[in-house]
């Protein structure tokens, strides 16, 4: 058993990387390194420019792999770690500081140093008083808060470094980091590392400038991907880097599953950058918002309009009732004259077990007198069933009974209207008589009033009298009823009782010289119109919700590509697979939240307006819930594939990428 102390921090041993294969022409950039680099050390790597200086350093830095050989990192085969342990190497083991700085260009100064925090896990509060911390001791106090390109470039290489310190930055691996800097701050910069490898940190410093390897303690030349010289551990440090490496021991795994409060934490970052993000694209993001708008308000609206137009026929076949066919005499069909209803035909109808009542029905507009107060009104002469057949209460009083209607009492009940016209300023009219043609009838309730409805006639504007002492009183010339209501047994027998009633009237009368009219049905079937036009109006408002979605995945889609090397920093400096996926599902469900909120209020305002033009509209609050949730469904689905495109990139492909 070898002890932690003899083991080098990173040994590298017959390392090889090829480009290339297949279509390409393999290109071997690496031909069997062997390396020891000890922690505590401050190596230079020095090389021409193509001698795969940058590659080595991909691979020491865990963002690529090696085509073959072996990489040690504490004794341990890298090459046996999956994606999340690579992950938490690079956000505890090593800080990356490259030429080109690699800054999130929308996050500031300071953000830009905790990002490697905030996927440690860090709280909040720490982790900015460890980045302003950072920032004030390389000289950048009073800049945290700049965006990189308000800083030059010798400042956002300090912030670079400052982020590869954040998670204490044991091993810092340094591309060129002089390369894009004019002297003084290439200088700056190397006293920096300078003093950062005195304070114990490992440093691994790549250049092609000779005179800049000769700062480091050790240098090693490689050329065409071969080390080609080695100056070797200085002597004398021996000790000190035996010291270094007992400290520099990693725990063996990541820690099992970050905290609730680290998740909260990671959560809210991801909505704090996916809000930034949305905000810097702000023409693009409200026309992705106005695509999931129209779609969750076209659904609310289109649900409202539709329910609100079945729940008026619903409410007119209440007021008729659903079991209600009307029957009258008429000519038959192949010429003749019309046929006679009789009391024997009203008889047998009611008669038969699918029929529950027969009400026959003679009305015209007669002069109707009080006093000197004249009217014509709608006299309505049916039978005691009236009330329940047209689910009609009374307000006052009584409605007449079957054996007044036999007795040919002249009684009169009230329509709420007539009553007014009449009894003005609330007399009570019961007991009161009223001159119907030339008969005096006596006033016995009144009914409750009924409201607008739609129809040709206003009930409120009848009166009501018996359907025998109309016929013998007012409508003296009248042998038969106008019309003939009869209500079937239940809904479900309507059909069978017209059925049974053509065959009684048919037996009866030899020929087919009535007409029974099923307004029941014909209000069934106008249902489910209205139904089915519902379903299609919600069908069509939902296909715009999935164009929508469609929208959200183009600009995610369009999204990912822009931000390419955010996520490629992003996983250079320790993120996960997942948090990049967390990332940008984030970024669509904010997305689609804000539309669906907006699209619910739309949909509201939609159906308000239409209410100002007497289109009836119900708004259904789960016909809301719903539209909302499918937004945000949509936006997960949708966002899920650029997402996890997002966080399937390569490392370094992700950090080349514009
Ligand atoms: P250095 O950093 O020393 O300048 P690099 O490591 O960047 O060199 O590149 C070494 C060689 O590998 C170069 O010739 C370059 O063209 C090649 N190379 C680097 N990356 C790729 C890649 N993804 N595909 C093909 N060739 C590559
Ligand atoms: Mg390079």
């Amino acid at each position: 058993m070898v002890s932690a102390a003899d083991l080098p921090l990173i040994a590298l041993r017959d390392l090889r990387k090829t480009y290339g294969g297949g279509e390409q022409p393999v290109v071997e950039v690496l031909r069997g390194l062997s390396l020891d680099i000890h922690a505590g050390e401050f190596v230079a790597i020095v090389g021409a420019s193509g001698s795969g200086k940058s590659t080595l350093m991909h691979i020491l830095g865990c963002l690529d792999r090696p085509t073959s050989g072996q990489y040690l990192f504490a004794g341990q085969d890298v090459a046996g770690f999956d994606a999340d342990r690579l992950a938490w190497l690079r956000r505890e083991a090593f800080g990356f500081v490259f030429q080109g700085y690699h800054l999130i260009a929308s996050e500031t100064a300071r953000e830009n140093v905790e990002v490697p925090a905030v996927y440690a896990g860090l709280d909040e509060s720490e982790r900015s008083a460890r980045a302003s911390a950072l920032l004030e001791r390389l000289g950048l106090g009073d800049r945290q808060h700049n965006r990189p390109r308000q800083l030059s470039g010798g400042q956002q290489q300090r912030v670079s470094i400052a982020r590869a310190l954040v998670n204490g930055g044991r091993i810092i691996l340094a591309d060129e980091p002089t390369g894009a800097l004019d002297s003084r701050s290439g200088a700056e910069v190397m006293r920096l590392l300078a003093e950062l490898a005195e304070a114990g940190h490992t440093i691994i410093l790549i250049t092609h400038d000779h005179r800049v390897a000769a700062q480091a303690r050790r240098v090693i030349e490689i050329r065409d991907g071969l080390i080609v010289a080695d100056s070797g551990v200085p002597a004398g440090q021996g000790k000190a880097l035996e010291e270094e490496a007992a400290q520099a021991r990693f725990p063996d795994a990541p820690p099992a599953g970050s905290a609730a409060g680290a998740w909260r934490a990671e959560l809210k970052e991801a909505a704090r950058s996916a809000w930034r993000g949305m905000n810097m694209n702000r023409g693009r993001t409200g026309l992705t918002l106005l695509g999931i708008v129209i779609g969750v308000a076209s659904v609310i609206a289109m649900l409202a309009i539709g329910e609100g137009a079945r729940q008026k026929v619903a409410t007119q076949m209440g007021s008729m009732g659903a079991t209600i066919m009307y029957m009258g005499s008429r000519p038959p069909p192949t010429g003749g004259p019309a046929g006679m209803v009789t009391e024997e035909d009203l008889a047998a109808i009611a008669s038969l077990p699918e029929v529950a009542r027969v009400m026959p029905v003679i009305g015209d507009p007669i002069s109707v007198r009080r006093g000197n107060m004249e009217r014509n009104l709608y006299v309505f002469a049916g039978t005691e069933a009236m009330p329940r057949m047209h689910h009609w209460p009374l307000a006052a009083g009584r409605f007449f009974s079957a054996r007044e209607d036999s007795d040919l009492a002249p009684l009169v009940v009230l329509g709420h209207k007539a009553r007014e016209h009449f009894f003005p300023g609330g007399g009570d009219p019961i007991g009161r008589h009223l001159l119907i043609g030339t008969a005096p009838f006596e006033v016995i309730g009144v009914m409750a009033e009924r409201g607008a409805e739609s129809g040709s006639q206003d009930y409120d504007d009848m009166v009501f009298i018996p359907y025998r002492a109309g016929r013998a009183r007012v409508y003296r010339a009248q042998t038969q009823p106008d019309y003939t209501v009869i209500e079937a047994a239940g809904a479900a027998q309507v059909l069978a009782a017209e059925q049974a009633i053509r065959r009684v009237l048919l037996e009866r009368h030899g020929r087919e010289d009535f007409g029974i009219g099923n307004a029941a049905a014909k209000l069934q079937a106008e249902m489910e119109t209205r139904e089915a036009m519902t379903m299609m109006l919600g069908l069509i408002a939902a296909v715009s919700l999935v164009v929508g979605g469609i929208g959200v995945m183009n600009v995610m889609l369009m999204t990912v590509r822009e931000r390419t090397r955010e996520i490629g920093i992003r996983m250079a400096t320790g993120a996960r697979q997942r948090d990049i996926l967390r990332q940008f599902l984030t970024e669509s469900v904010l997305l689609t939240v804000a539309g669906g909120l907006l699209g619910v209020a739309a949909g509201l305002v939609a159906g308000g307006l239409m209410l100002l033009w007497d289109v009836p509209v119900i708004f259904s609050l789960t016909a809301m819930l719903g539209a909302f949730a499918c937004a945000v469904v949509t936006g997960l689905l949708f966002g899920y594939l650029p997402a996890r495109q997002a966080a399937r990139l390569d490392p370094v492909v992700a950090l080349a990428g514009e």
